[in-house]
């Protein structure tokens, strides 16, 4: 079996009671079957706690009003840990945020931003990031792949290595990397539904060449900010027909939705001149774009693999950092044209979970991804 991770994985450390929003509260936990057959077996007064806190109907924790679980304390801490050990952890409570995306004979582990250590890590991570390959050769519980095509994985595995590649060329403005990326993604995608999986050789080389790049410049020096702006007023309210998942995300949306485009004296394509202006102050900004948009690529880009739809995954990725980057310009616009560090780590993670812990809202993405162009 062969593993990758990014090369920050071994630095995250759970700060668990300090932790500024607990996985624990928020979100439905789902228990696996071997660990509800465990918590049956279980001996001692402490089983009347664990019958108690587990929806043995829905396979899950309970959760209180304030949607934290049965098990949280007040000093937010898993008493099912204190009381039953680490062991006594269900899957989902031993892997977060661990996230694995599985394929024939690859595993690849990244962590979630959705955590605020996770976050962080990203956010300060100042050099581009390394994926690290390794093979373990012991036997491990493998899940069957059907009609897995190994020959176009290996095409989306190169494809996704030479976006890697360009995302963090630092000498190209962080808008052409991205649309360089968008480019390669479509015309890969085309040979793709024509089923010339070999002419994907040639895409991918083309993107690297110096002539795309030049060609991507023009074609974003004749794109004007009326366009952009039309583009962001389309885009920025897709995200209301994904599942909320908390009652403050909602708000949160609304209130950057009529910062960004309805409450300022000024028209969004002036603002946004001004906080671009205001970013390029700031080259750490960009680096931390840059982190986001790898993140989102090399986590989702290969599930394409299983539904043959490429470029939509990758404008998932450059849309989910887009939105990302508006609620900056949002909070930004909130703080009289002020934003820092914390604010913009705590904007990421809060998407993250709103995003990718709900299957159907990233299948739904998915679909929009599939008919809406952001090129
Ligand atoms: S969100 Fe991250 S740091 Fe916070 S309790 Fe969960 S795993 Fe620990």
């Amino acid at each position: 079996m062969i593993y990758t991770r990014p090369d920050y994985f071994n630095e995250f450390k759970c700060i668990a009671d300090k932790c500024p929003d607990t996985c624990c509260a928020g979100w439905q936990i789902v228990i696996d079957d071997a660990s509800l057959e465990k918590y049956k077996k279980l001996k001692g007064d402490y089983i009347w706690k664990v019958m108690s806190c587990v929806d043995w109907e829905e396979g899950c924790f309970r959760q209180d009003n304030e949607k934290r679980c049965a098990f949280l304390n007040s000093d937010n801490l898993c008493e099912l840990y204190k009381n039953a050990g680490e062991d006594s952890l269900c899957k989902t409570c031993r892997d977060y945020p661990r996230h694995t995306e599985e394929f024939d004979g690859v595993r690849e582990v990244t962590l979630s931003v959705s955590c605020p250590v996770v976050a962080r890590l990203l956010m300060e991570r100042m050099t581009p990031v390394n994926f690290v390959t390794e093979e373990h050769s012991e036997e491990e519980e493998t899940l069957e792949f059907g009609d897995f095509d190994p020959f176009l994985y290996s095409i989306i595995e190169d494809g996704r290595a030479a976006m890697v590649e360009i995302l963090q060329d630092r000498e190209l403005p962080l808008k052409e990397r991205a649309v360089l990326v968008l480019g390669m993604a479509h015309d890969m995608q085309r040979r793709i539904n024509r089923r010339e999986l070999f002419a994907c050789d040639q895409v991918i080389a083309k993107y690297k060449r110096e002539k795309s790049q030049a060609y991507v410049k023009e074609y974003l020096g004749m794109k004007g900010m009326m366009e952009e702006e039309t583009l962001t007023k389309e885009m920025f309210p897709l995200i209301y027909e994904l599942e909320i998942l908390r009652e403050e995300w909602d708000d949160l949306l609304h209130k950057s939705q009529n910062m960004l485009f309805f409450s300022m004296k000024e028209e969004f394509g002036q603002l946004k001149k001004e906080f671009d202006l205001w970013k390029a102050q700031k080259p750490e900004i960009e680096v931390h774009l840059e982190q986001i948009l790898v993140y989102f690529l090399y986590t989702y880009f290969p599930g394409s693999v299983y539904d043959g739809q490429l470029f939509a995954k990758a404008q998932m990725a450059v849309y989910c950092t887009w939105m990302i980057e508006l609620l900056w310009m949002a909070q930004w616009l909130m703080n009289g044209k002020r934003l820092n560090f914390d604010e913009m780590t705590e904007l990421l993670y809060r998407f993250s979970r709103e995003i990718e812990h709900s299957d159907e809202n990233l299948e739904q993405l998915d679909e929009m991804m599939k008919k809406k162009w952001l090129i």
